[in-house]
C-alpha cells in the first residue's frame, strides 16, 4: 500500500511553517492541478517556473478537493479547512521530502543516467525483473529536478527494487538528484554526441552525470568509449563494464545482424555464451546490453536471461491521442498495466474534455499487482470521475467487480481479448474518449486497431511538448509584460484540430487568431475559452461570430459600417474588434491616409470597441528589407498614437510576427503574433510535425527498366525499389519526384525514383540494408527537416506544413 504522512510530519520533514490545523493524511504528490487522481489525499506542490506559476493553480486544486498545499507564499484568500505548508523554496522542499522518504528504504535502487536510452533501459529492466520483485520506477521519463522527487515518492512499503532515471541540462544539477535517488547501482547508458548545451564541454557534461554514482557499490557502463573508461577506472566499487576490448567484465566478441534480430557472442567468467536479441539496430542492442549486465549481476541464469530478452520490444512510450471511428478519440497504451501508470493515464483522460463521454478499456493489472485492494482503489477512483462505461478484460477484474457494489457507470466484462473483439460492433462506440490500457499478454492493441479511424498508414505526428518548448523560446525574447497571440489559422498551420490550441490555452497564451470564422467555431466547440481574433470575416458570418464570442478583424470601411449596422439593429454593445492598418503589405487593412477618417467613424458609434490595432510586416525575416520594416513600424506607431489620442481609451498594439520577435525588438509593442515559430518551422526550434509512412511493397527491378508514370526514371543498374504509402494527394509535392526528394529509412536516406503518384511514391533502396513491407519511413522529422523538404521544392515551410492533406491521420504526442 501507499505510504501515508500526516500534515504535521510533512511540515517537520521539510522544516515548513504550517498555517491551518487540519490533520490530513497524504499519500500522493502533484505539481499539476490537471493531474490528480486522489485530490483529498494529495499534497499540491506549487512550483513557479518560467513557463507557469504553480501558485496560481492553488484555488483550482482546492476546488478539486486538495486540502494541503506546499507553497512559497500564501494565496490571497486562504481557506479555513486547508493547510498551507510555507517554505522559502518549494522545489527544494519537494526534493528534501523525497530524499527523506527515500532514506526509509534499504532495497537496491538503480540510478540510470546518460544521453539517450534512459527510459527504454528502465522500462526493459522492469519488463525482465517484475516477475520476481516488486518494483517502483519513474513514470514515463520523469527524470528532471521535479520528475525525480515524484518518481522516488513511488517507493512504497512492499517495494523491493527501485529504478529511477536522472537527466540534467546544467552544471550542478546532478548533486541534487543524487541526494534524492541515493542509488546503490548505477547505469550509464551512453555519452552520445549531442552537443553539450549548458556545459563547457562534453567532458564536463560526462563528469557531471557521473556524480550520480558517487555512493554506488556497482556501476554498469560501456567502456569502449574512452571518456567513460577514464572515469570508470577511478571507480572504487564493483565495475560491471562491457565492451569489445579485453579486461572488461562482460566481453562482446561478435554481433551478427539479420533483418529482424541479432545474435551476440560473449565471453563471461572465462566461458563463451550466445544470446539472440529480437532486434538488430545498434541503439536497441546497446540498451539491451545494460539489461543483460544487470541480470548477470543479479545472478540470473543465461537461460532465463535469454527467455526474457527474447520478449523485449522496442517501445513506444508515448501517450498519444488518435482519431477513432465515429468521432471517438483513443488514448492507447497496450504495453503495460500497472497501478501507477494506469492512474496517470486516467488523469490524462480527464484533462479538459474532447468528448463528453469517456470509456475505459482495461485488462487485469500486470503480475505483482493482482491484489484485489488495488482493483477496489481503482474502482473508487473511477466512481469519482465522470465515466460513461468501463470495459474489462481478464478474470481478476471479473472477481473484483463481483465483490464491489454497483458502480455508477455501465460495466462490460470479458474473460479474454478475443471475446471483446467479437463484441465490439455491439458496444457501438461513438463520440467518446476511449482509454485503452492493458498488459502485453492481453494484446489490446488489436482492439485499438479496430477503433482507429483511418487505416491508411501514413501519420502526421504532432509533438505537443515541442509546441510548449517553442513557445517558451519566444517568450524569453519579449519583455515580461508583452502578450502573446498564437496564430492557429489553417488548423494550426496544418497540424490538425484543437489539440494545439488546447496546449496553448494551458500555457496561458493571451490570444488566439484564426483565419476564418469556421475555424474559431471549431475551437469553441472543443472547449477553448481564450479570446479569438478572426482575420477574415464577412457579414454572412456576424451571427455565428457573435454567438461563439469571436472577435473580428476590421479592415475596410464597408466592413466597419456593416458590422456597426448589424450591432445597432440587435442592440449589441461593445463588441471587441481589431483594427488592421495596411503599412505596406497591401492585402487587407485601412490605408495609413484613411486613419483620421476611421477615427471619426469610430468616435461616432458605441457598439464597437477597439480591442486592438495592428499591422502586418511583409519581410521581417529579410536583412535587405530592414529599412522598409522600420518604416512600417514607424507608420504603425503613428497610426496608433492618432487613434489612442482620439478614442480616449487604450487598446493593444501589435505588429511583430515570428521573425520580427527575434529580429525587431522595437516591433514588439504590447503583443506579438507568433506563427510559424510555434510549429518549429524555422531553424533551431524543436520540430512539432513529423510525417511518417510505411513500405507497401519491395521489388527487384533490372537495369534498363523504368519506374512509375511516364517512364521518367530509367534504371542504370539492377535496383531495389520500395513503394511507400504517400503521394501528392497526401501533400507530398509532385516536384519531389525523380531524385529531387528523399525519405529516411533504416538509418539512411533513399531518393525518390520516378514521378510521385497520387497515393504512392517509389524509393530507390538498393544501397540500404534489406527493406521489407511494413517498414517505417520518415518523410520529415528527426533526420529530414521540413526545411529540407521545402528547400527541395523551392518553397517555404509554411506551404509544406499546411499542405498535408486531411486524410493523413494526425497523432498527438502528449509526452516524449
Ligand atoms: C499568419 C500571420 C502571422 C504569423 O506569421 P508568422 O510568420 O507565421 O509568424 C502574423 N500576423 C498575421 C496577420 C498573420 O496572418
Amino acid at each position: 500500500m501507499t505510504a501515508t504522512y500526516h500534515t504535521s510530519v510533512l511540515a517537520a520533514m521539510m522544516q515548513a511553517t504550517q498555517h491551518g490545523s487540519n490533520d490530513v493524511a497524504i499519500r500522493y504528490l502533484s505539481v499539476d492541478s490537471r493531474r490528480m487522481a486522489f485530490p483529498a489525499e494529495t499534497l499540491f506542490v506549487a512550483i513557479d517556473t518560467a513557463q507557469r506559476s504553480g501558485h496560481s493553480f492553488i484555488p483550482d486544486a482546492y476546488l478539486q478537493g486538495v486540502r494541503v498545499f506546499l507553497c512559497h507564499h500564501l494565496p490571497e484568500k486562504t481557506m479555513e479547512d486547508a493547510v498551507y505548508l510555507q517554505v522559502p523554496d518549494t522545489l527544494k522542499a519537494l526534493q528534501q521530502l523525497a530524499a527523506a522518504h527515500r532514506r526509509q528504504f534499504h532495497c537496491p535502487v538503480i540510478g540510470i543516467t546518460g544521453s539517450n536510452g534512459k527510459t527504454i533501459v528502465k522500462e526493459w529492466l522492469y519488463e525482465v525483473l517484475h516477475h520476481d520483485v516488486q518494483i517502483a520506477r519513474s513514470p514515463k521519463s520523469y527524470n528532471s529536478q521535479i520528475g525525480v522527487p515524484l518518481s522516488v515518492w513511488l517507493m512504497q512499503a512492499g517495494t523491493q527494487l527501485a529504478i529511477i532515471e536522472a537527466g540534467i541540462s546544467q552544471r550542478g544539477e546532478m548533486q541534487a538528484l543524487q541526494s534524492i535517488i541515493q542509488p546503490s547501482v548505477g547505469i550509464f547508458t551512453m555519452l552520445g554526441d549531442a552537443h553539450a548545451e549548458g556545459f563547457a564541454s562534453v567532458q564536463e557534461k560526462l563528469q557531471e552525470k557521473w556524480r550520480l554514482f558517487q555512493n554506488c557499490t556497482a556501476i554498469i557502463c560501456n567502456t569502449d568509449d574512452a571518456a567513460v573508461a577514464a572515469l570508470a577506472k577511478k571507480f572504487k566499487g564493483q565495475l560491471l563494464n562491457w565492451g569489445y576490448h579485453d579486461g572488461v567484465w562482460l566481453q562482446l566478441l561478435e554481433i551478427k545482424k539479420e533483418p529482424s534480430f541479432a545474435t551476440v557472442d560473449f565471453q563471461y567468467e572465462a566461458a563463451y555464451h550466445l544470446l539472440r536479441f529480437p532486434f538488430a539496430d545498434d541503439a536497441s542492442i546497446m540498451n539491451a546490453m545494460h539489461v543483460v549486465c544487470y541480470m548477470l549481476y543479479a545472478r540470473y541464469s543465461w537461460e532465463i536471461i535469454q527467455q526474457r530478452i527474447a520478449q523485449l520490444r522496442p517501445l513506444d512510450m508515448r501517450m498519444q491521442w488518435k482519431k477513432g471511428i465515429r468521432h471517438c478519440n483513443l488514448l492507447n497504451d497496450s504495453y503495460s498495466n500497472d497501478f501507477t501508470s494506469l492512474v496517470q493515464a486516467i488523469e490524462l483522460l480527464f484533462q479538459p474534455s474532447r468528448n463528453e463521454q469517456r470509456s475505459i478499456v482495461l485488462s487485469d493489472l500486470s503480475v505483482g499487482n493482482d491484489n484485489l485492494a488495488n482493483y477496489q482503489q481503482l474502482l473508487q477512483l473511477l466512481q469519482t470521475k465522470a465515466i460513461h462505461r468501463l470495459i474489462t478484460v481478464g478474470p481478476v477484474w471479473q472477481q473484483a467487480l463481483q465483490q464491489s457494489g454497483t458502480p455508477s457507470f455501465t460495466v462490460h466484462t470479458f474473460m479474454q481479448t478475443s471475446e471483446l473483439l467479437a463484441a465490439l460492433p455491439q458496444l457501438h462506440f461513438e463520440r467518446e474518449d476511449i482509454l485503452i490500457k492493458g498488459g502485453r499478454q492481453f494484446a489490446l492493441e488489436k482492439v485499438a486497431q479496430q477503433l482507429e479511424a483511418q487505416q491508411h498508414q501514413t501519420v502526421l505526428e504532432i509533438h505537443l511538448p515541442a509546441v510548449q518548448h517553442n513557445l517558451q523560446f519566444y517568450k524569453k525574447h519579449v519583455q515580461p509584460g508583452v502578450k502573446i497571440m498564437a496564430m492557429v489559422k489553417a488548423s494550426g498551420y496544418g497540424s490538425g484540430d484543437a489539440e494545439i490550441a488546447r496546449a496553448l490555452q494551458f500555457s496561458r497564451v493571451d490570444y488566439l487568431a484564426v483565419a476564418y470564422p469556421d475555424e474559431g467555431v471549431a475551437l469553441r466547440q472543443a472547449g477553448i475559452h481564450l479570446p479569438i481574433m478572426v482575420l477574415n470575416t464577412d457579414p454572412a458570418s456576424f451571427d455565428v461570430m457573435e454567438q461563439y464570442n469571436l472577435e473580428p478583424e476590421v479592415y475596410s470601411f464597408e466592413l466597419l459600417q456593416a458590422l456597426q449596422a448589424w450591432c445597432e439593429q440587435r442592440g449589441i454593445q461593445s463588441w471587441p474588434v481589431h483594427i488592421k492598418v495596411d503599412t505596406g503589405m497591401h492585402r487587407l487593412g485601412f490605408a495609413v491616409e484613411d486613419v483620421p477618417m476611421l477615427l471619426q467613424l469610430l468616435q461616432q458609434q458605441q457598439v464597437l470597441q477597439v480591442r486592438s490595432v495592428f499591422t502586418h510586416l511583409v519581410a521581417s525575416e529579410d536583412v535587405a528589407a530592414d529599412a522598409f520594416t522600420q518604416e512600417q513600424i514607424r507608420l504603425f506607431s503613428n497610426a496608433c498614437s492618432l487613434l489612442s489620442a482620439g478614442l480616449g481609451y487604450s487598446f493593444i498594439q501589435h505588429c511583430a510576427n515570428t521573425a520580427a520577435i527575434l529580429r525587431h525588438p522595437t516591433a514588439h509593442f504590447d503583443m506579438v503574433r507568433l506563427g510559424v515559430g510555434l510549429y518549429g518551422g524555422t531553424p533551431g526550434l524543436q520540430p512539432v510535425m513529423k510525417l511518417y509512412t510505411t513500405v507497401a511493397q519491395v521489388k527487384k527491378v533490372a537495369a534498363g527498366e523504368t519506374v512509375g508514370y511516364g517512364r521518367k526514371a530509367v534504371l542504370q543498374r539492377p535496383s531495389v525499389i520500395a513503394t511507400v504509402r504517400i503521394g501528392y494527394a497526401d501533400g507530398y509535392p509532385r516536384q519531389l519526384g525523380n531524385g529531387v526528394g528523399s525519405m529516411w529509412l533504416h538509418g539512411q536516406t533513399a531518393p525518390v525514383v520516378g514521378n510521385v503518384c497520387m497515393d504512392m511514391t517509389m524509393l530507390d533502396v538498393t544501397d540500404l540494408p534489406p527493406v521489407q513491407p511494413g517498414d517505417l519511413v520518415e518523410v520529415f522529422g528527426d533526420h529530414i527537416s521540413i526545411q529540407d523538404v521545402a528547400g527541395w521544392c523551392h518553397t517555404i515551410t509554411y506551404e509544406i506544413m499546411t499542405g498535408i492533406s486531411q486524410r493523413v491521420k494526425r497523432v498527438y504526442v502528449e509526452a516524449e
